[in-house]
Parts: C-alpha cells; structure tokens; sequence
C-alpha cells in the first residue's frame, strides 16, 4: 500500500482529470466544486483514486449520455461528493449496492461498489449512496483523526 499525506483538492482534481474526456464523449458536463482550504487526508492514494474513478463511472453509466456530474470537497465536515442527475435508484436496488456481484447492467459485474466499500471501510471513512430530487448522491465522510 502508499499511504501518505495526500490532499484532498489534489485528489479531486485527478480523478477529474482521469474521467473527463469519457464525459466529454457522453456530453455530460463534469464540474468540480472545491473548497477553498487545503486540506491533508492520510490515505492510499491510489486505492483512493481507483474508488472515485468507480464511484464516477458509476455515475456516467447511469447517465448514459447527456447529463452532469459534480466533485465537490468540503472542509465541514471534512467529504468529498460524487453527484450525478439522471435516474434516481430504487429502495429496493438501494439495499443491494454494496452486494457482492450485484448489477443491473446487462454487461455489469457487480465488483465496483464491493471494492470501493472495502476501501472505504479500512480508511474509517463513512459513506453513503443516495438518490433524491433527481440527483445521485455519493458521500464520503472521513475520520476526524488520522487513521493510517
Ligand atoms: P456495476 O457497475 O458493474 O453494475 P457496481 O458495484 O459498480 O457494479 O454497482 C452496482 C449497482 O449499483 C449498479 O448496477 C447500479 O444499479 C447501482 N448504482 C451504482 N451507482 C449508481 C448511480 N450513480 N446511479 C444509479 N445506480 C447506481
Ligand atoms: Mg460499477
């Protein structure tokens, strides 16, 4: 693993920079919404970035085309939010996200969500994936304390 001292702004800017030309081809508008602080999150970089570039392909899968994804960061309390429009999840596909080889993609494996949860859950983050007013919503809340 490389855990190091890695800030978040930074973080939300290659993970734009990784996903930016598949949304351009898609023609969904990609914005980022930074805040202003720096703030330095203890991490695996890389595994980090692996678990946004999920949580974002997610998003533009289920746009399909023609829509917006917003990265945003926050000092307080310290998140980062991944937000897409587009069609709002069921409660009842809701409770499996997380589900080992769950999807409801024709060509979906179901693996997406299982890492990011793994990741998230060894870096003491807390998270959430939530649909509401025709937006998508997924939060990531991490430790007050440095952890790894
Ligand atoms: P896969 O992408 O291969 O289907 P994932 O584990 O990444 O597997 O996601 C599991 C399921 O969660 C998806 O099939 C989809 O139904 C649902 N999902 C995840 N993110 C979103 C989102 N942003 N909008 C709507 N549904 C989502
Ligand atoms: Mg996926």
């Amino acid at each position: 693993p490389s855990i190091a001292d890695t800030d978040l702004n930074e973080l939300a800017r290659s993970v734009d920079a990784l996903t930016r030309l598949e949304c351009k081809h898609r023609n969904i508008d990609l914005k980022l919404d930074l805040t202003e602080d720096n703030n330095i999150i203890r991490i695996d970089g890389i595994q980090f970035e692996q678990v946004l570039v999920n949580v974002i392909k997610n998003a533009y899968e289920a746009i399909g085309e023609n829509g917006e994804i917003r990265i945003s960061t926050r000092s307080n309390p310290l998140s980062i939010e991944i937000a897409n429009n587009g069609p709002e999840i069921t409660d009842d596909v809701r409770q499996k996200l997380f589900t080992p080889f769950f999807t409801t993609k024709s060509s979906g494996q179901g693996i997406g969500l299982m890492f990011v949860r793994e990741v998230l859950i060894n870096h003491n983050c807390k998270f959430d994936l939530k649909s509401q007013d025709g937006w998508t919503k997924f939060d990531i809340h991490f430790p007050k304390n440095k952890t790894l």
